[in-house]
C-alpha cells in the first residue's frame, strides 16, 4: 500500500507526503522540476528520515512506500531524464506491458517512455499504457517541462484526491494543507499545466467500479472520504452492525488503538454497553516487525498497556478493524488475561481475510493468514478467548454502502480473472 501527492513545489508535496505517511513508512521519495530537469531525493524509512534536502522551485510529486516484507528497498517516485512517476496499487500484466521490467513500476516508466520516443506526446503516451494496464493504480507523472499526468484506474480500487493543481492520495490530506478537495473519478486521466486541467479524457470503456473495501476496513485515515463516503462514519457502522450480527455479554466494550476505535463506538452505540479505553498504545515503541525474531515477541508484549481498573473481574468485549496473522489478538488476550479480565470476547469489524490482495495490499500468502481454513471456534480457542465473531461480507456492504466494492480478500473472488502465471510473475518480483 501507498500514497502518491503532487503540488506545485517539492515543500508542499513533503508536507502531503507527511500527511499519507500511514499509507507507507518502507521508504520515501519526492522528484521535482529545477531547471527543466527532473530532480530526486528519497530514501529508506519515514519521510523526515528519507527526505533530507530538496530545492523547492518547480512543480513535484512524491511517494511514501509500504510492504509487509522486508528486504525491499525499491523507492518511488521512479525517473528517468524524461519523466518520473509515483503511483498506489499494483500492475498484474506488468511483465506483458514490458517484458524486461522487474517491477511494475519500472514497467510502467518504460513503455510510457517508449511511447514517448516514438513521437506520442505525455498525455497519449501515458493514456496509451495506462489503457492496457490490468490492476490498481492512482498515478501521477511528472515530465521535465513540469506538465503533470494524473489518473486513476477504471475500477478505481485506491483513492485519489485533488485540488488542482493539488493531488494527494486521501483528502484528509489536502484538508490538511488548507485547501478543498474532489475525488478524480475512476477511469479518468487529466494533463495538468501550469496550474490547470488542460485535457482530460477517460482511460478505456466503462467498468464495473471494485472500489477497496480495506480502505475502508483500515487504511485511510478516519477523516479522509473514499467515494463520497466517510471513512470513521462507515467504521462505526461496521461497529453497529457487528453488534447486531455477533451480539455478545459483556461489561465493557474496549477498542485495539488505534484502528478499532472507530468500531468499537459503534458497537458500543448498538449494544448499549459502555465504551471505556482498556489498551493503551505507546507511541513511541519502535515497529517491532523490523526488529530481529526473538526481540520482536518482547517488544509486541509492551506494544499496548493495560488499564487495570477497567479489566479487572470484568467481562470485556475487545473491538479491532481486522485481524490478519493474528498476532496482535493472541498478544491481547494474554495482556487482557494477565490483568485479571474475567472473560474476553473478540469482535472484528470485517470479515476473516481469508486470501491474498493482488490489487495493492500487501497480505502474507494464504498460509500465512489466521483465519484461512480457521472458524470463529479454533480461533477463539487458539487465542485464548471466551468467543471470536467476525462482520459478514453483506455486514460489510452494508456498513459501507456502495454497490459496487471489491471484498476480494474476504471472498476470494477478484474483479477478474488473474492467472497462475501473472500470480507467479508478481509474487516472484515484485510488491507494490
Ligand atoms: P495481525 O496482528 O492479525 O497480523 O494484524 C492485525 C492488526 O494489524 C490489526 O490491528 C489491524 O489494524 C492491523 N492491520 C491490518 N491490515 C494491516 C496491514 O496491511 N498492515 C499493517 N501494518 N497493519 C495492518
Ligand atoms: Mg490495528
Amino acid at each position: 500500500m501507498c500514497g502518491i501527492a503532487a503540488a506545485p513545489t517539492a515543500e508542499e508535496v513533503f508536507v502531503l507526503l507527511e500527511s499519507l505517511q500511514h499509507r507507507g513508512q518502507e521508504s520515501a521519495g519526492i522528484v521535482w522540476v529545477e531547471n527543466g530537469e527532473l530532480k530526486f531525493e528519497g530514501g529508506m524509512g519515514l519521510v523526515k528520515d528519507a527526505i533530507k534536502k530538496f530545492v523547492s522551485k518547480g512543480p513535484a510529486i512524491g511517494h511514501v512506500r509500504y510492504s509487509t516484507s522486508g528486504g525491499y528497498s525499491r523507492i518511488q517516485p521512479v525517473y528517468n531524464k524524461r519523466i518520473a512517476l509515483a503511483f498506489n496499487g499494483n500492475i498484474i500484466n506488468f511483465k506483458s506491458l514490458e517484458p524486461s521490467s522487474t517491477w511494475d513500476a519500472e514497467a510502467l516508466i518504460t513503455s510510457i517512455t517508449n511511447e514517448i520516443t516514438k513521437g506520442y506526446d505525455l498525455f497519449e503516451a501515458s493514456k496509451k499504457v495506462l489503457s492496457k494496464a490490468k490492476g490498481s493504480y492512482s498515478i501521477v507523472i511528472l515530465d521535465r517541462e513540469g506538465k503533470l499526468v494524473v489518473a486513476r484506474d477504471p475500477w478505481g480500487f485506491r483513492p485519489l484526491a485533488s485540488d488542482i493543481p493539488y493531488i494527494a492520495s486521501e483528502t484528509a490530506a489536502l484538508e490538511d494543507i488548507g485547501r478543498r478537495w474532489t475525488e478524480v473519478p475512476e477511469n479518468k486521466i487529466m494533463l495538468i499545466e501550469e496550474g490547470s486541467i488542460t485535457k482530460e479524457d477517460t482511460l478505456t470503456e466503462p467498468k464495473t467500479p471494485a472500489y477497496c473495501s480495506f480502505e475502508y476496513v483500515y487504511f485511510e485515515r478516519p477523516e479522509s472520504y473514499f467515494n463520497g463516503v466517510n471513512v470513521h462514519v462507515s467504521r462505526v457502522r461496521m461497529g453497529e452492525i457487528l453488534a447486531k450480527e455477533k451480539p455478545a455479554e459483556g461489561d465493557v466494550v474496549i477498542p485495539v488503538p488505534d484502528s478499532g476505535r472507530s468500531a468499537a463506538i459503534g458497537f458500543s452505540r448498538a449494544s448499549g454497553i459502555p465504551l471505556d479505553e482498556g489498551l493503551v498504545k505507546n507511541r513511541y515503541m519502535g515497529r517491532s516487525f523490523i526488529m530481529p525474531p526473538g526481540v520482536r515477541e518482547k517488544i509486541a508484549m509492551r506494544k499496548d498497556g493495560v488499564v487495570r481498573d477497567v479489566v479487572e473481574g470484568r467481562r470485556v468485549i475487545v473491538v479491532d478493524d481486522s485481524i490478519i496473522r493474528g498476532t496482535t489478538m493472541k498478544r491481547i488476550v494474554k495482556l487482557l488475561k494477565d490483568k485479571g479480565a474475567k472473560e474476553v470476547h473478540i469482535r472484528i469489524a470485517s470479515p476473516p481475510v481469508r486470501a491474498p490482495c493482488y490489487m495493492g495490499i500487501d497480505f502474507p500468502s494464504k498460509e500465512e493468514l489466521i483465519a484461512f481454513g480457521r472458524n470463529e471456534e479454533q480461533l477463539a480457542k487458539l487465542w485464548g478467548a471466551e468467543s471470536v465473531g467476525y462482520l459478514s461480507i453483506k455486514g460489510l456492504r452494508e456498513a459501507i454502502g456502495l454497490k459496487h466494492l471489491c471484498v476480494a480478500c474476504f471472498s476470494d473472488i477478484y474483479p477478474f480473472p488473474i492467472s497462475e502465471e501473472e500470480v507467479k510473475q508478481m509474487l516472484s518480483t515484485h510488491r507494490a
